[in-house]
C-alpha cells in the first residue's frame, strides 16, 4: 500500500472536480485527483458534449429538409447514422485533451485512475494508495437512474451512457422522460429519420414555464415526434428490434429501440460514505449552503450534492470550494442566478425566478414582461419567429427571465449577468444592441417595460407638452 499526504484529495474527475484540481493546483496546493473511469466525466463523455454534438447532426438534416422557405430546394436528407456517431466521437476527441490526464499531470496535479473510497474520516483508499488529504472534495456526478420497470430488465435498452455509441439506426426510438435529455435526443433522433415517441409520466418539459414549454412541444407536433403524457410506463415487454412499452392506463407503444432517460442517481455507491461520517439524502450527499458535507474537511459539488445537475454548476461550485478550501474565506452557494438551457429546437432556457415562482414570492409587486420572437426582424429574415421571452421584474429589478426560441441558451446570458449582479432594467434598456441580431430581443423586452411607465403616463404628456411650449 502506497501512502500519499496532500492538501486536496478530488474524487471524480468530471465538470466539478477537474475545474477544483486546475485551480487549486496553479494556486499552490498539492493535489491528487482520483478517476474511476474516463477523465471528463458525464459532460464530456456521455452528457453535454456527444449531446449537443448529435443535435448539430440532427440540426443539419433538418435545414436539407426545410430549405425551401429560403428559395432553396428541399432535399430528403440521406443520413449515415454511424457517420454522425462517428462527428459525436470527433468532437468528444477535439474536446478530450483539456481534460485528459496528460494535462493535468502537466499542471502538477496527481492523478490516479481509481475508484476511491472512505476508509475514516480523513482517508481514502485508491486501488493500492491510501490517501490522507487535509480537505476531500466529493465530485463522482450521477448515473442514469432507471426505474425497475417490470420486464426492462428483459429487454435491450439505451442510457445516455450507451446511446452516443449505437451505430445501428433505430427505426423507431421510444424515449420514457419527457425531461431535457429524453426531449433533446428524440428531437435528434427524429430529424435524423426515425420515428420517434416520446412516454412520459406526467407532462413533458414539466420543469419548465408551460407557456415556453409549449412553443417547443408544438414544435416537436409539427416534426412529428409523438408526444404521450399521462403515460406512466408500468410493463416493458419484447426483444430487440421489436419492443412494446405499456402505460398504466393500458396504451401501448410499439417501437425497435428503447431510451430510458427518467432521470439521474448520485454516484454515492462504493465511496463507503458511513466510514467518514458523511450522511445522503434521496437527492445525494447532504451538504450544508458551503457545500460542507457532515464530515467538515469533506465537501460534496456538482451532481453528486443533488442540487441543480449542470457542468456550470458544477464549475459554480469549484469556486466556491477554492474560496474556502484553500484560502479559507467564506462562500455560500446562491442559485437565483444560475441558469440552464434545454437545447431543442426552438431552444428553452431560463434564469432566476418563474413566473409562477415569482407570482408566489412577490405577488403584487411583479410585472411579467413579454415580447414575441416574431416582432424580431432577424427572427423574421431567418424564419425563426416561434417563441417569446418573459422577464419577472419587482421595482424594477429583474428577478427571473424565460425565454423559449432560437438561440435560447445565448440570449439567456445577459440575464444571467443582470441578475448575478442584481442590475435593473434600466440597465438592459441603456444597452444599444446591434441591428438586427436576436439579442434585440433583450432590449425590447426591457422596452416593453419601460413603454407604458412612458406612453401611457399623463403626467409625462404634461410635462413634455408644457416644455414644448418653452422651446426656442
Ligand atoms: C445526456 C446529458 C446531457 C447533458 N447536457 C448538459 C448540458 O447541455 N449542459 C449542462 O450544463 N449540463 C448537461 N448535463 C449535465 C452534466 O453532464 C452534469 O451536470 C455534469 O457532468 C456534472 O459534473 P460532476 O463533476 O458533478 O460529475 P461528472 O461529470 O459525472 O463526473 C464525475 C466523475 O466521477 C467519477 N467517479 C465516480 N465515482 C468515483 C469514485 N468513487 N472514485 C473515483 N472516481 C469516481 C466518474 O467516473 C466521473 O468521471 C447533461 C447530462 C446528460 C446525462
Amino acid at each position: 500500500m502506497q501512502e500519499i499526504k496532500t492538501d486536496l484529495l478530488v474524487i471524480g474527475a468530471g465538470s466539478g472536480g477537474l475545474s477544483v484540481a486546475a485551480g487549486a493546483v496553479q494556486m499552490g496546493a498539492s493535489v491528487v485527483l482520483l478517476e474511476g473511469h474516463k477523465m471528463g466525466g458525464d459532460c464530456l463523455n456521455f452528457g453535454c458534449v456527444p449531446s449537443k454534438a448529435l443535435i448539430a447532426s440532427g440540426k443539419a438534416a433538418y435545414a436539407q429538409s426545410h430549405a425551401s422557405q429560403y428559395g432553396v430546394a428541399n432535399v430528403t436528407p440521406d443520413v449515415d447514422y454511424a457517420a454522425a456517431k462517428d462527428h459525436v466521437a470527433g468532437v468528444i476527441a477535439q474536446i478530450e485533451p483539456v481534460d485528459s490526464q496528460e494535462r493535468f499531470e502537466g499542471l502538477g496535479v496527481r492523478v490516479i485512475r481509481e475508484f476511491g473510497a472512505f476508509v475514516s474520516p480523513k482517508q481514502v483508499k485508491a486501488g493500492d494508495h491510501l490517501i490522507t488529504a487535509r480537505r476531500v472534495i466529493i465530485a463522482t456526478g450521477s448515473s442514469p437512474f432507471v426505474p425497475p420497470i417490470p420486464g426492462l430488465d428483459t429487454v435491450p435498452y439505451e442510457t445516455n451512457e450507451t446511446i452516443f455509441e449505437l451505430r445501428e439506426k433505430p427505426a423507431h426510438l421510444l424515449v420514457i422522460g419527457g425531461g431535457p435529455i429524453g426531449m433533446e435526443m428524440a428531437q435528434a433522433h427524429r430529424r435524423m429519420g426515425c420515428e420517434v415517441t416520446v412516454i412520459e409520466g406526467a407532462k413533458v418539459l414539466g420543469q419548465d414555464d408551460p407557456e415556453l414549454a409549449q412553443v417547443v412541444i408544438e414544435q416537436f407536433k409539427a416534426e412529428g415526434i409523438a408526444i404521450e403524457e399521462d403515460a406512466l410506463a408500468s410493463e416493458v415487454r419484447g426483444k430487440a428490434g421489436a419492443i412494446e412499452v405499456e402505460a398504466k392506463d393500458g396504451r401501448v407503444f410499439k417501437g425497435t429501440h428503447l431510451l430510458m432517460a427518467v432521470g439521474r442517481k448520485p454516484n454515492i455507491d462504493g465511496l463507503n460514505l458511513d466510514a467518514a461520517g458523511i450522511e445522503t439524502t434521496k437527492r445525494g450527499i447532504k451538504v450544508d449552503a458551503s457545500m460542507r458535507t457532515t464530515n467538515r474537511r469533506v465537501y460534496a459539488i456538482g451532481d453528486v450534492a443533488g442540487g441543480l445537475q449542470f457542468t456550470h454548476m458544477a464549475g459554480y461550485h469549484a469556486g466556491l470550494i477554492i474560496r474556502q478550501a484553500l484560502l479559507g474565506l467564506p462562500a455560500k452557494e446562491r442559485t437565483d442566478h444560475i441558469p440552464w438551457a434545454t437545447y431543442t429546437d426552438p431552444e428553452i432556457a431560463h434564469v432566476g425566478l418563474t413566473e409562477e415562482a415569482a407570482r408566489k414570492e412577490h405577488g403584487g409587486n411583479l410585472d411579467v414582461v413579454r415580447f414575441p420572437y416574431n416582432h424580431n426582424d432577424r427572427a423574421i429574415a431567418e424564419r425563426k419567429t416561434d417563441g417569446l421571452i418573459k422577464v419577472m421584474v419587482v421595482r424594477g429589478r429583474p428577478v427571473g427571465a424565460s425565454v423559449a426560441g432560437a438561440q435560447a441558451g445565448e440570449l439567456i446570458n445577459l440575464w444571467a449577468f443582470i441578475l448575478a449582479n442584481q442590475l435593473k432594467m434600466k440597465h438592459v434598456a441603456n444597452m444599444v444592441a446591434p441591428y438586427p441580431t436576436l439579442g434585440e430581443i433583450n432590449k425590447r423586452v426591457a422596452g416593453a417595460y419601460f413603454s407604458p411607465k412612458l406612453f401611457d403616463n399623463p403626467m409625462i404628456k404634461r410635462v413634455v407638452g408644457f416644455i414644448q411650449r418653452w422651446l426656442p
